[in-house]
């Protein structure tokens, strides 16, 4: 019999990718053109958003959303900790001070608005939220803590391309459509990828004229106008980076965009036969399980288990299962020791990250389970006075 393996995540690539990225290699027009801009193009009317800019990743999205927020030396950004460390470190970049808020609960992993408040101090600039595993951030009360206190709001949407944030009032808005800007990554485990890749978007005319030219050097014209001929020479206006996108790499991300809301469908069914698998099991929490799923880009599969996670890990390693951990938070890494941060809430210890992709099989989800909670009740930690508590229907069904 074949050992199992069950990977991570897995992209869905295939011959349209293939064909597309084969057309541009013909066309022997490879930097930033056409193709990529018909990506930004594209996406930015899906999304109802005035200005989409490609970029070379979410990381160079996140430094131009800090450079056209205005930050500079001493002034602070709050951040979530509970994020990859590319939302924080491009803060550093643009000479910014890190704060780090914790997240709202275990059932909810988005960073908390009420750290968010307790953290405000006069050199506050920006609030950075992260839209984590796909689910929106209560946007209506960081919008209003961020008005209040005269702040930019950047939203870090890896995780989360088209997923909508449902106000209060049920109006539904398109993450990175709310705040000052939105940072996507096509990172090749992302949800929609181009390998490495990222976009950034705003309804700013001002923000959109900078972005324009942060992204390539400051210069007023691209290789593509002079190679058009429409211009022979260019002026630089600011000190700009080259973080432009490729046509290669637009190519499939215009594919990707093609079949982005089959897969979403297909993500949310893995998520909803977790839910099924998990539910009533004590020692297993699933975040996020009561939100709209509809409204959410499912991207990673995060559960907090009551038990050793790191053990759990190992038994899942042992039995083909490829597991990670969403995240360690930053306030954890040496390189952010003595970081001002609030209340961590939960411990990243029993975070644990399962398979999910938009290929996983309900097999394959029912085998994770299985593995899951074999494993949780060999490690539980603590509080369970009985055993039977922490017998799970699940085991039972197999
Ligand atoms: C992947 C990721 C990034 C960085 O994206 P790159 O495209 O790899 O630079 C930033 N923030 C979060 C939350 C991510 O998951």
């Amino acid at each position: 019999m074949k050992p199992t393996f069950i990977p991570l995540t897995e992209p869905d690539l295939g011959e349209p990718e293939i064909e597309a990225v084969t057309n541009v290699l013909r066309r022997k027009w490879l930097s930033m053109g056409e193709v990529t801009f018909e990506f930004e193009r594209r996406f930015a009317e899906k999304m109802g958003v005035k200005y989409a800019f490609a970029v070379t990743n979410c990381t160079a999205a996140l430094h131009l959303a800090y450079v056209v927020a205005g930050i500079r030396s001493g002034d602070e950004v709050i951040c979530p900790a509970l994020s990859f460390v590319a939302t924080a470190n491009a803060a550093l970049y643009a000479g910014g001070e890190v704060i780090l808020a914790g997240v709202t609960s275990p059932s909810d992993l988005t960073v908390s608005a009420d750290e968010i408040e307790a953290l405000i101090t006069p050199r506050t600039k920006v609030i950075t939220v992260m839209h984590y595993g796909g689910f929106a951030c209560d946007m209506d009360r960081i919008m209003s803590i961020a008005s209040a206190h005269a702040l930019t709001v950047i939203e870090d949407c890896a995780h989360a391309p088209f997923a909508q944030y449902v106000s209060r009032s049920g109006k539904r808005q398109f993450v990175g459509t709310i705040g000052h800007t939105g940072c996507f990554s096509f990172f090749a485990n992302k949800n929609l990828t181009t390998g490495e890749g990222g976009m950034i978007t705003t309804n700013d005319d001002e923000a959109a004229r900078q972005l324009r030219l942060l992204r390539a050097h400051g210069m007023t014209q691209l290789t593509y106008d002079r190679h058009r001929g429409h211009a022979s020479s260019y002026d630089v206006t600011m000190l700009g980076y080259n973080y432009r996108m490729d046509e290669i790499r637009s190519a499939i991300g215009l594919c990707q965009l093609d079949k982005l809301d089959e897969m979403h469908c297909r993500r949310r069914d893995v998520f909803r036969w977790y839910a099924q698998e998990l539910e009533g099991c004590p020692s297993i929490t699933l975040p996020f399980v009561d939100r709209d799923l509809e409204a959410a880009t499912p991207h990673i599969l995060e559960v907090l288990v009551d038990a050793d996670g790191d053990r759990v890990r190992e038994d899942l390693r042992s039995e083909g299962i490829q597991t990670s951990r969403h995240y360690q938070f930053l306030s954890e890494f040496s390189a952010f020791r003595g970081v001002r941060s609030g209340a961590m809430s939960i411990s990243s210890k029993h975070l644990i990250t399962l398979p999910l992709g938009p290929l996983m099989t309900r097999e394959q989800v029912r085998v994770v389970c299985h593995a899951l909670v074999r494993s949780c009740q060999r490690h539980q930690t603590q509080n369970h006075s009985s055993p039977a508590d922490l017998t799970c229907s699940v085991v039972d069904r197999s």
